[in-house]
C-alpha cells in the first residue's frame, strides 16, 4: 500500500469539512466575525448591541420554524449536554420515557436515571441504525426522543404522543434543527446547539418551548425540588425574554449563528435547508447504493438522514487507511462515532455543505478504493 496518495484536484471537495458536528463553517460567517470586531465582540452581553444578537437569533428562529402563537425560543450555556440536565430538573415531574436509538438518546436518558428526585425512567432501545418510537405509557409525563441519532445517522418522525395530552413532548433536534422539515406543533421542547445546521461553534442551546413546557417549568420552580441555578429553566426563560442569558454567553458564537440563519433565510428558510440537505444526501445514498463495497448503514430508506449519514463498507475494505488518505487530502471528519465501532464512514451533511462537494467526496473516495483495495 503506497503511503501517501494524492487525490486529483479536479476530484476533490472545494471544502474538505465533512464533521457530523461541528458543521462546516463558511467565509461569510467569518466576514460577519470581522464585521462585528468593534461593535459586538467584546462588549457587554447586558447592552443593547448584543441584546439585539440574540433578539435576531430569536426572531429568525421563530421565522425559520413558523413558530406557533405562544411559543418562546430560550437559550442558555452548556449546550444540548446541559440541557438534559435542565430537563432533568425543570421538566420532567416525575417520570420520563425515552426512545434511544444511539449515544445521544442514551446520554438524555441517563440523565433521568440517575436525578434522584426522579421515579426510574422508562427507556425503550432500537438497534443502532434503526429507530424506536414514544408509547403511551401510565405515570410518564414527558416523553424524549431525538429527531436526528447523529450516532448512527437514523432519523425519527416527530408526532405527539397519541393520548399523552399531559405530557410533554421532548425532542433532541440538535443535529436536525436547521437541516430538515419540523412541525413544531408537535413538540413542547425542540432543543438543538449551534454547532450543527447552524454552522456556528457550541456552547450554548437553544429551545423552542411551549406554553405546557412553560408551565411545567414554573410549576416545578414553585415546588420543593432543588434546581441549581445552571439547571433553572425557569431562569432560562426569564433571562431569554429579556434576550440574554443567565450568564455570559460565547458573542462570537451568537454572530456566526446569526449569519448563518440571515443565510437561510434569504434563501428560503427551512424548505430552502431542507432541499439542500436532501440533495446531499441523495448523492450519498445514490453513489452508496450503487457502489459493490459500499452501503447504507440505515437500512430502512426512510430513517436515513439527511443531515448525517453512515455509510458501511465491505470487509474487503480498510475504512481507517481511506479516511487516513482522506485526511491527508483535506477531507475530514468522516469518521464513524467512536462507540459505534464500525466499519463504515460517517458524513455531515448540514446546510454549509454544497452538494456539489458530496457528489467529488464519493468520486475521491472511490478514487482512493480502487487504490487501496487488494
Ligand atoms: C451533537 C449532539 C448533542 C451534543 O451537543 P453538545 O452541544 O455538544 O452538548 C446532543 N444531541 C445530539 C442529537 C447531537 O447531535
Amino acid at each position: 500500500m503506497p503511503d501517501t496518495l494524492t487525490i486529483p484536484t479536479e476530484l476533490l471537495p472545494h471544502d474538505g469539512r465533512f464533521g457530523a458536528g461541528p458543521s462546516k463553517v463558511s467565509a461569510f460567517q467569518i466576514e460577519a466575525l470581522r464585521a462585528a470586531e468593534r461593535t459586538l465582540l467584546g462588549t457587554s452581553h447586558r447592552q443593547a448591541p448584543v441584546r439585539n444578537l440574540v433578539g435576531d437569533i430569536q426572531a429568525m428562529l421563530g421565522a425559520f420554524f413558523s413558530l406557533p402563537d405562544g411559543y418562546e425560543v430560550v437559550l442558555g450555556n452548556g449546550g444540548s449536554t446541559l440541557a438534559w440536565d435542565a430537563a432533568a430538573y425543570s421538566l420532567v415531574q416525575r417520570k420520563a420515557q425515552h426512545c434511544v436509538q444511539g449515544e445521544f438518546g442514551s446520554k438524555f436518558a441517563a440523565a433521568t436515571l440517575g436525578a434522584p428526585h426522579l421515579d426510574t425512567s422508562s427507556v425503550r432501545q432500537a438497534d443502532a441504525g434503526s429507530i424506536v418510537l414514544p408509547e403511551l405509557e401510565d405515570g410518564v409525563d414527558v416523553y424524549a426522543w431525538a429527531h436526528n441519532e447523529t450516532s448512527t445517522g437514523a432519523i425519527s418522525p416527530v408526532t405527539r404522543v397519541r393520548g399523552a395530552s399531559d405530557a410533554l413532548m421532548v425532542v433532541d433536534g440538535t443535529s436536525a434543527a436547521g437541516g430538515t422539515e419540523l412541525d413544531v406543533t408537535q413538540t413542547d421542547v425542540y432543543y438543538f446547539a449551534p454547532q450543527k445546521s447552524f454552522a456556528s461553534d457550541g456552547g450554548l442551546w437553544f429551545a423552542l418551548m411551549s406554553p405546557a413546557a412553560i408551565e411545567r417549568i414554573d410549576r416545578i420552580a414553585a415546588g420543593d425540588r432543588y434546581v441549581p441555578a445552571i439547571l433553572s429553566l425557569q431562569d432560562a426563560v426569564k433571562n431569554s425574554r429579556q434576550n440574554q442569558t443567565l450568564n455570559t454567553p460565547a458573542i462570537a458564537t451568537l454572530v456566526m449563528m446569526r449569519a448563518q440563519l440571515e443565510w437561510l433565510m434569504s434563501n428560503g428558510g427551512m424548505a430552502f435547508a431542507a432541499s439542500r440537505t436532501a440533495d446531499s444526501a441523495s448523492r450519498l445514498y445514490g453513489w452508496a447504493e450503487a457502489s459493490p463495497v459500499a452501503h447504507p448503514f440505515v437500512s430502512h430508506e426512510s430513517y436515513r438522514s439527511p443531515v448525517v449519514g453512515t455509510i458501511d463498507f465491505d470487509p474487503s475494505v480498510d475504512s481507517n487507511a481511506l479516511r487516513a488518505v482522506l485526511r491527508d487530502n483535506g477531507i475530514v471528519d468522516v469518521d464513524p462515532y467512536r462507540k459505534l465501532g464500525r466499519n463504515q464512514m460517517r458524513v455531515g451533511m448540514f446546510p454549509a455543505v454544497d452538494p456539489e462537494d458530496v457528489s467529488r467526496l464519493t468520486a475521491s473516495v472511490d478514487w482512493v478504493l480502487e487504490r487501496l483495495v487488494d
